[in-house]
């Protein structure tokens, strides 16, 4: 069977299509057309096949469409929801059948032979003889004392560990939202260490793959390496890169870092992938349904995967001080990036393609693979072996938005009806159909791409294989040639066996003193008025399917019957919280349109009938336990909006307790900060998350809260925070009413479980996100929107085949907005390598800091940050150092050869490592730290490389009449010209800086103040002027605003005031306050630990 050869039609579905309304992310939009999904692929009517787990029960209905819902007033059976699709879950990655799938010769990931193994010098053997434990245990313990030997001055510069020294001054700021705090004490010392004299040599234009820079031979502080726990996976990863007999004298010269990866060079290093020229473009494996080069798009990257870098001529290297502009660049690399793969379209098609970086625009064309919006990897060539995956330490991990909304030009997922029969599915796997499908036995059969088992094409969707085995409607039916469809889900997919009904929202408002008092009350109830008319709807519906309730609580709480027949709304109060029951069902939960009149009333009601309140005291368990049964009365799934302003210390479940204590950190119990004060929250959550009710918080604190506890139900029920310390109406409504607007008009999927399936050789072993897991594999979220993302780590348990590559597919059931159940369906297809170079030609340095963050932040819920953050030091120093072990050519010891993909690697580390979590600065209350511990853990990829490396952009550098972004410059007080102004932002906070020496006429233009001294430090508004750079300077922070999904309030920083401390927290290229190091000081720090490994 050969399937390689034929040459892909354009698939007639290329193109968004009105039939298939799909996954509208904009739905609420109120786009026309059909609601009733068409059957254009030839729906499978057949009988139920023999595999198919338990049959239909109870009354099977067509899926609602967004007509009124069935009034419902039965309660609903509880307990575990019986999933059709994941039942399976021992037999997933079982042994694969004795039928191997058929590969074509020359299907290797780069078309390229590899050196033989043989000729590689032993100093450069990837991987020698496993070792034994003992041996594993002796070079540990001798790496530890190989450091202690190595002459080191004290640990001065780079701040890991308690800072000493030097008391700065005080900072209190204006409320900035996530760091508005309360007032402070002192801001941390200040470590004094000078930078490393001596350093040398970086090289700027390093030609391709690698980047190579020469720290000096001595100084720079040791940090005490080893003493973290491991990371998954690192269990013996270290020493394997540390034996002795590996190290290599240094050459007489230094080579050109890095020429053995890429560029038409002189001869090779025997173990090294061929270079350029016969580095052809990647073929297809057997894999996808474009095979070879695609007519239209050719190969876009014909030369190696690598982005960002031209070859060019090899150079020695001119030792010189290391200066900051000679270091790795990210606005450089990010730059590079954009110019080089910014203007075609990224083809899905092939196998193993490492995607533009995420902060370049591009447009993705689904060829047969899950486009980089959905799933992005750490590695797209990954190890074909364990040993090779521990000696590298590399994370294997994916992380994947399975709702990623999409830019206008690209089209939706496809839905896919296969009738009562429901999606084509492997019988021992559980796979859902998908491109990689084999279909053999002229088409009678196919052959599970995941785990081998050969399966019976049932009689309705049989099609015939053309000439080169591939069906011929390959390119009719999106789950046969897409990356990315939807299926319409059988009743068997649903809780109970029974269709879900639509979802609903219920509003819960705290009307206490505080709530009140601050004007909050009032502006919610004003808006929910009118946001009422955008609740998410899908495809064309004329109105949305979700109905909605009411309940305020201080206390008690307050019951609303807005039942359309009455003419005002009524309250049933319920003042027993610690047995909570839901007073009324009929009324509670109303369509809007319907309900119009009274809600209205309501609402204008409300904020009245608490004006007097002396009520301070509030709950916060009952209250979601009452929106939680009241969804569960109403059989069906929703999410709850609660609007919440203190600590609950009223007495009911739940009950918390002030239990802030700063002197906790850097201690062994810091860690106690960040977790949950009782179980109670937790056990909520689970009956939340099986009930399908997602939760999302708005907290409104004039104190501590204690975040770390009040998160814990959003968190495991797929839902968001958001958080206005000392929330004023008239500083922060913008803010607020923003960011509800946007999450109740978010489309979510409800009531979801998801699972990645793996082809053998790899399985998924750990999860990072906001989800509750029962079990191993099933990823559990009562709400999933298109913000969320999942990351997901995967461990070796074969070997893997480079001709096979690997296999991804994520399968997420969720009921959609309407109430129709749905599986969306993301597949991915990755390359397999023999050769560690290819691992670090293809990995994607954003997505490596996304796992390690996320890995972290969980870390500090068990571990010390201390011993969290030389974890990550130590497993990117492993990393770099069997690179430079393994894949860089010979050079001298005193150069620092970094990985071109992952030259960014130490400065996006180091952000992370002197982030809040790890490191908080005075001016970082605990709850700041919590709130962002559980915002980093959902982040995508986008919002990581942001968050953990802001972007600072000038703002009168480039003529004013230019309409583009201006070019980023890097985070650090030396790029700031006192006589300019910038933008910084980081996906949460967005400052203008304005320089001492700023212009008066442009202090005029923007301010209409006539000097610098009456500019109002912490000012949040600019004045609206008409004038071009006026219009400019706010048109560009509404454009970063609408890039981000959250609402960034502005704070305008003037130079030498005190505000711009906080201000300079965001220049993580320096050293911070808290004690985080500098990028070059910590650069050089990483070269010592990874010539500590290779020594
Ligand atoms: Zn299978």
């Amino acid at each position: 069977m050969n399937v390689n050869q034929s040459v892909p039609p354009v698939p007639p579905f290329g193109q968004p299509q009105p039939i298939y309304p799909g996954y509208h992310q904009s739905s609420y939009g109120g786009q026309s057309g059909s609601t009733a999904p068409a059957i254009p692929y030839g729906a499978y009517n057949g009988p139920v096949p023999g595999y198919q787990q338990t049959p239909p029960q109870g009354m099977s209905r067509a899926p609602p469409s967004s007509g009124a819902p069935p009034a419902s007033t039965a309660q609903a059976p509880c307990g575990q929801a019986a999933y059709g699709q994941f039942g399976q879950g021992d037999v997933q990655n079982g042994p694969s059948s004795t039928v191997q799938m058929q590969r074509l010769p020359g299907s290797q990931p780069f078309g390229s032979p590899l050196a033989p193994v043989g000729n590689q010098p032993a100093v450069l053997q990837p991987y020698g003889p496993p070792l034994t434990t003992a041996q594993v245990t002796t070079q540990l313990s001798g790496m530890q004392i190989s450091g202690a030997v190595a002459p080191a001055p004290p640990s001065s510069g780079l701040g890991y560990g308690p800072p000493t020294s030097l008391a700065s001054a005080s900072g209190s700021f204006p409320n900035s939202g996530l760091y508005g705090s309360y007032p402070q004490g002192q801001a941390p010392p200040l470590s004094q260490a000078q930078g490393h004299p001596g350093i040398q040599t970086p090289q700027r234009s390093a030609p391709s793959q690698a980047s190579s820079f020469t720290p000096p031979a001595s100084g720079g502080p040791r940090l005490p390496s080893m003493t973290g726990p491991l990371l998954p996976g690192q269990s013996f990863g270290g020493p394997s890169v540390s034996q002795p007999n590996h190290v290599s004298s240094p050459p007489p010269q230094a080579l050109p870092p890095g020429t053995q990866m890429s560029g038409p060079l002189g001869p090779l290093p025997p173990m090294h992938s061929p270079q350029q020229p016969g580095y052809q473009p990647q073929q297809n494996g057997s894999f996808g349904p474009a095979r070879g080069p695609q007519p239209n798009y050719g190969s876009p990257y014909p030369a190696a995967p690598t982005f960002g870098s031209q070859p060019g001529p090899p150079q020695p290297l001119p030792p010189k001080r290391l200066d900051p502009d000679a270091i790795p660049s990210p606005i450089q690399v990010i730059e590079d990036d954009r110019n080089n793969r910014g203007t075609e379209p990224f083809v899905t098609g092939v196998r193993g393609q490492v995607p533009p970086l995420v902060t370049t625009n591009f447009l993705v064309k689904d060829q047969g693979n899950a486009s980089p919006r959905y799933i992005r990897c750490t590695s797209y060539n990954i190890p074909c072996t364990s040993d090779m995956a521990k000696q590298a330490q590399v994370p294997l991990a994916a992380v994947i938005k399975p709702l990623a909304r999409l830019p206008p030009e690209e089209a939706s997922p496809y839905v896919v009806d296969h009738g009562e029969s429901g999606p084509l599915r492997c019988n021992r796997c559980k796979a859902y159909m998908c491109p990689f499908m084999q279909f053999v036995e002229g088409g009678r059969r196919f052959q599970c791409c995941f785990c081998s088992c050969i399966n019976d094409v049932p009689p309705q969707y049989f099609q015939h294989l053309d000439h080169t085995g591939k069906r011929v409607d390959a390119y009719d039916r999106p789950e046969l040639s897409l990356g990315s469809y939807e299926f319409l889900a059988t009743v068997d997919y649903c809780k109970n066996n029974k269709f879900p009904s639509p979802p609903a929202f219920i509003f819960m408002i705290d009307v206490s003193y505080n709530a009140i008092r601050t004007g909050l009350v009032r502006l919610l109830c004003e808006e929910l008025k009118s946001l009422l008319d955008f609740l998410p709807r899908e495809g064309g519906a004329e109105e949305s399917a979700i109905r909605v309730g009411f309940v305020t609580y201080n206390k008690v709480l307050h019951f609303y019957n807005v039942k359309s027949s009455l003419a005002q709304p009524q309250m049933m109060v319920v003042s027993d919280v610690a047995d909570m029951f839901v007073p009324l069902l009929d009324g509670f939960l109303v369509n809007v349109n319907e309900s119009r009149a009274v809600i209205s009333s309501l609402l204008d009601q409300i904020p009245e009938m608490f004006a007097d309140t002396r009520e301070t005291e509030t709950v916060f368990v009952p209250v979601i336990q009452a929106g939680m049964e009241a969804l569960k009365a109403a059989e069906c799934a929703g999410k709850l909006f609660l609007f919440h302003t203190s600590l609950p210390i009223a007495e009911a479940p739940g009950k918390l307790k002030n239990r802030d204590d700063r002197k906790l950190i850097n201690t062994d119990k810091e860690k106690t900060l960040f977790q949950p004060q009782t179980g109670a929250y937790q056990t909520l959550a689970k009956e939340c998350v099986a009930q399908g009710c997602c939760v999302d918080l708005f907290l409104f604190p004039n104190q501590y809260v204690d975040v770390a506890t009040l998160s814990v139900v959003p968190q495991l029920t797929g839902g968001s925070v958001y958080k206005y310390a000392c929330f004023q109406v008239e500083n922060d409504q913008e803010r607020f009413l923003s960011d509800l607007r946007r999450d109740v008009q978010k489309v979510v999927g409800f009531d979801a479980v998801m699972r990645v399936r793996t082809s053998t050789g790899i399985r998924a072993v750990d999860f990072f996100g906001a989800f509750y897991m029962s079990n191993t594999t099933d990823v559990e979220l009562a709400g999933l929107d298109g913000d969320k993302t999942v990351t997901v780590e995967f461990k070796h348990d074969d070997r893997l085949n480079e001709d096979s590559g690997a296999l991804l597919q994520c399968a997420l059931l969720y009921t959609s907005c309407a109430g129709q159940r749905r599986l969306r369906i993301h597949n991915l297809a990755l390359n397999c390598c023999t050769q560690l170079a290819d691992l670090y030609r293809n990995c994607e340095t954003d997505t490596l800091i996304n796992y390690m963050a996320k890995f972290a932040y969980r870390g500090v819920l068990n571990s010390p940050v201390k011993a969290v953050r030389d974890t990550l030091v130590t497993q990117c120093a492993q990393i770099l150092a069997c690179y430079r072990k393994n894949c860089a050519s010979p050079s001298s010891a005193g150069q620092l050869i970094l990985p071109e993909c992952m030259k960014l690697l130490p400065v996006y580390l180091n952000c992370v490592l002197k982030s809040d979590v790890l490191q908080p600065g005075a001016e970082v209350t605990t709850d700041d730290r919590a709130y962002v511990r559980q915002l980093v853990t959902s982040m995508d990829v986008a919002e990581t490389n942001v968050f953990f490396y802001p972007r600072l952009l000038p703002l009168t550098k480039s003529p004013i009449e230019s309409t583009t972004e201006p070019p980023a410059v890097r985070a650090s007080e030396e790029r700031l010209s006192n006589g300019d102004i910038y933008l910084l932002e980081n996906g949460l906070n967005l400052f203008l800086w304005v320089g001492a020496s700023i212009q008066q006429g442009v202090v005029q233009s923007l301010f209409s103040v006539s000097s610098f001294s009456q500019i109002t430090s912490g000012l949040g508004v600019l004045p609206v002027l008409d004038n071009p750079l006026s219009k400019k300077v706010r048109g560009l922070i509404d454009s970063l605003r609408a890039q981000r999904s959250r609402y960034m309030k502005l704070i305008v920083v003037k130079q030498e005031d005190k505000l711009e401390m906080l201000f300079k927290h965001f220049l993580v290229e320096d050293k911070s306050l808290s004690g985080g190091a500098s990028y070059v000081d910590f650069l050089c720090h990483m070269h010592k630990e990874i010539r500590q490994l290779l020594s």
